[in-house]
């Protein structure tokens, strides 16, 4: 299961992302959390990303691809990943698209969290005064200022993603409004249905099946299914022949 999680600032993404992870057995993989863990170890990449990451700007591009780059081909991704909060603009979807199909790889889903963000900054606003009341350490991100940076990054920079995913018929949509377990649910719904056939396909194979009883054979006498070669129109031309011999 390959899966990307959209969806603006404290959506629910990393909730999300940690119960499927369990669930699939694969791992999250969060730029976010990358990103901080370089920054508390000071490589070079933390110093660079720490202005950035503090004033709720994106960090540049080409840092977050080498990251997931390295994330994606590490072993325990084997089987398949969840990114959250990559990626989060076009050129990193282009250029997660390139990775991907580099590897003989393709993404099964991206789920876009939907949010009312004027809840949602509500929701935020609170959760960071409890947290300041129980004395907890905040991320430096966390205040209500730097916040609203973060939503203008992602209504400009980020939000154009769910316009490109729908593009290429890979997004689905949940309400992220619901509780945390009704969205688990329903990404739950959503994951069952990837890779499943279309209504199409499922259709022509009944055919197939229907057509083969009639003329009385098993699959296996029946043997591989073979081209049809019949030309478009000449459908009423072979019906009749058939009758007449
Ligand atoms: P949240 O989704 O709660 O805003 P994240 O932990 O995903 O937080 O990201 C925190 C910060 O890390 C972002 O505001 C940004 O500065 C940086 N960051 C994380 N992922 C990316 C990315 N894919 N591209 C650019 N910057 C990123």
């Amino acid at each position: 299961m390959r899966l990307v999680l959209l969806g603006p600032p404290a959506a629910g993404k990393g909730t999300q992302a940690e119960r499927l992870g369990a669930r699939y057995g694969i791992p999250r993989l969060s730029t976010g959390d990358i990103l901080r863990a370089a920054i508390a170890a000071q490589t070079p990449v933390g110093l660079a990303a720490k202005d950035i990451m503090a004033r709720g700007a994106l960090v540049p591009d080409e840092v977050v691809v080498a990251i997931i780059a390295d994330l994606i081909d590490a072993p325990d991704a084997a089987q398949g990943f969840i990114l959250d909060g990559f990626p989060r603009t076009v050129a990193q979807a282009e250029a997660l698209a390139r990775l991907l199909e580099e590897r003989g790889l393709r993404l099964d889903a991206v789920v876009e969290l939907k949010v009312d963000e004027g809840i949602l900054i509500r929701r935020i606003e609170s959760r960071i005064a409890q947290m300041r009341a129980r004395g907890e350490t905040l991320r430096a991100d966390d205040d209500p200022e730097v916040l609203k940076s973060r939503l203008a990054a992602y209504r400009a920079q980020t939000a154009p993603l769910v316009a490109y995913y729908r593009g290429k018929r890979q997004l689905r949509s949940v309400d992220g409004m619901q509780p945390s377990e009704q969205v688990a649910a329903a990404v739950a719904r959503i994951l069952s249905k990837t890779g499943k056939p279309t209504r199409a396909k499922r259709r022509a194979a009944k055919a197939r099946t229907k057509a083969r009883k009639r003329r009385g054979k098993s699959a296996r006498q029946a043997g591989p299914r073979r081209p049809q070669r019949r030309k478009p129109g000449t459908r009423k031309a072979a019906r009749r022949k058939g009758r007449r011999g």
